[in-house]
């Protein structure tokens, strides 16, 4: 088995005559955590979708393990991607939402019944099965979105910015639970934010994309001490 999770080759992207991403290359190890950051604009929700398949390439690949995932459908990609605007079915309710990706794959009942079970123990949403997502804080609407993802049990989790409309504690509780997530779970994930502090806890790997590229990647602590320009100093807040 090799111990790839996503591996990214000279990918681009152009919207029009606009570059939006020009040769980005990437490998992130089965079951590691990475988070992309950069400034608003640069891509990143674009390289995110490219994996997630909803969005075409313009050149480059894509593997997922050991699969050349370029062109496959989203559905067959093995991947989840996790929203920050939730985009929960508001008429459905918790259990029914996390159902929804089972429900429409004609998975057995039983086996739709255990999964979003698990997956609701695992969030603490076993007393909210029966909610709608309008009777929900904020912190439990991303949890359901999480759980969405879960039962899915993909091979790679993708969050676009996930905790960005919570307040600042609950981010950091929810920071906490990702991190618990991911080594419950030990699938790859990837993950978009603009926070520091998030990226700086969260990642196995920081990959810095500005201009179209990926401007450097390392562990947090590397990138810290060792920033290749001022761009990546000033997001990751090294001091010289
Ligand atoms: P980020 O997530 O880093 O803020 P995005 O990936 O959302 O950046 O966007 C990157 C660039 O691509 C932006 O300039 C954005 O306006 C442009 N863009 C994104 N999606 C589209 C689209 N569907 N059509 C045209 N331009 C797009
Ligand atoms: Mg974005």
């Amino acid at each position: 088995m090799n111990s790839t999770g996503v591996q990214l080759r000279s990918v681009e992207k152009n919207f029009g005559a606009v570059k939006v991403i020009k040769g980005v290359d990437m490998d992130v190890q089965r079951g590691k955590f990475a988070v992309f950051v950069g400034p608003s604009g640069c891509g990143k929700s674009t390289l995110l979708r490219m994996i997630a398949g909803l969005e075409e390439t313009s050149g480059g690949s894509i593997h997922i393990g050991d699969r050349d995932v370029t062109d496959a459908d989203p559905a067959d990609r093995g991947v989840a991607m996790v929203f920050q605007s939730y985009a929960l079915y508001p008429h459905l309710t918790v259990f029914e939402n996390m159902a929804f990706s089972l429900r429409l794959a004609k998975r057995p009942k039983a086996e739709v019944k255990q999964k979003v079970q698990e997956a609701a123990a695992i969030l603490q949403l076993t007393d909210h099965l029966d909610k709608k997502p309008s009777h929900l804080s904020g912190g439990q609407r991303q949890r359901v979105a999480i759980g969405r993802a879960i039962v899915r049990a993909p091979e790679v989790f993708l969050f676009d910015e996930p905790l960005s409309n919570l307040d600042a504690e609950l981010r950091v509780q929810m920071r906490l639970e990702l991190a618990r997530l991911h080594q419950k779970l030990g699938a790859t994930m990837i993950y978009v934010t603009h926070d520091q502090v998030e990226a700086m806890t969260l990642a196995d790997t920081i990959f810095v994309l500005q201009g179209g590229h990926v401007q450097q990647s390392g562990a947090p602590l590397d990138l810290y001490d060792d920033p290749s320009n001022r761009f990546v100093a000033g997001f990751i807040g090294s001091p010289s």
